[in-house]
């Protein structure tokens, strides 16, 4: 489903992602983790072109991300992405926020819409929140409707950017939860976390990226039984 071959990037001099290659299978789950600055979120913004890169190549279901006759804006609306801060619309209500997106770009009617995204508002429990505003929920309902937002258009690969780091520690696990319940749907994932527990439950494979480089992309009982760098032993013994 996603396919990063020989992925490098430059930012002036400064060389962010060093020839990167992964894949990502239809219905796998792919944990990123490595150290502050190592270049996961400017990997995953590679993969639905919110960030350009110099060489190599990525493929999103056939679809060449870097080529210049791509349609963005088409492939972004069915990648989905959620980042550490929920980037809800602040004027809109918890159903326009789910709707707007796809009445504008997938032309759904607004009845459709509305149906498709209350949904998915009660898929993530938060049923009753539908005519509240972003501001008047908590950090961890806010994600979930990020989520939910997402899923209405339904994308056929989800990325996540460090979901529950900017969450006080009892609102992770309810976002975590609608994540693993995702994974265990089958949905394509790519989720940046330090969430080990979430990668043991529920990642197919580990990739462990330091400056710039994947150094370890092995699958999960590999990664945490015995990881073949240096670095990622360190890591991992700092955060388990
Ligand atoms: P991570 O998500 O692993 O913390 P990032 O992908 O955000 O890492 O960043 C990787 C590196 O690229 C960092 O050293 C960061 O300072 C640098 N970087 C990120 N964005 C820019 C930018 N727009 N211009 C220059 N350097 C950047
Ligand atoms: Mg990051």
């Amino acid at each position: 489903m996603i396919s990063i071959q020989n992925v490098s990037k430059w930012y002036g001099n400064f060389q962010v992602l060093s020839d990167c290659s992964t894949e990502v299978k239809k219905g796998e789950v792919v944990v990123v983790c490595g150290p502050s600055g190592s270049g996961k979120s400017t990997l995953i913004k590679c993969v639905n072109g919110l960030e350009p890169f110099q060489s190599g190549q990525i493929l999103v279901d056939g679809t060449s991300v870097g080529a210049p006759r791509t349609d963005l804006p088409r492939l972004r609306s069915r990648v989905g992405m959620v980042f550490q801060h929920f980037e809800l619309f602040p004027h809109l209500s918890i159903t326009d926020n789910l709707t707007l997106a796809q009445t504008k770009v997938l032309g759904r009617s607004a009845d459709e819409a509305r149906k498709k995204g209350l949904a998915l508002l009660d898929r993530v429990g938060l049923s009753a929140q539908a005519a509240k505003f972003p501001g008047q929920l908590s950090g961890g309902q806010q994600q979930r409707v990020a989520i939910a937002r997402a899923l209405a258009m339904d994308p056929i690969a989800m990325l996540f950017d460090e979901p529950t780091s900017a969450l006080d520690p009892e609102m992770i696990n309810e976002v975590l939860d609608v994540m693993v319940e995702l994974a265990r749907e089958g949905m394509t994932m790519m989720v940046v976390t330090h969430e080990m527990g979430f990668a043991r439950k529920v990642a197919h494979r580990v990739i462990f990226m330091d400056r710039g480089a994947i150094v370890e992309d092995a699958d999960k009982d590999t990664f945490f039984g015995s990881p073949r760098s240096e670095r990622a032993q360190a890591f991992l013994s700092k955060i388990l």
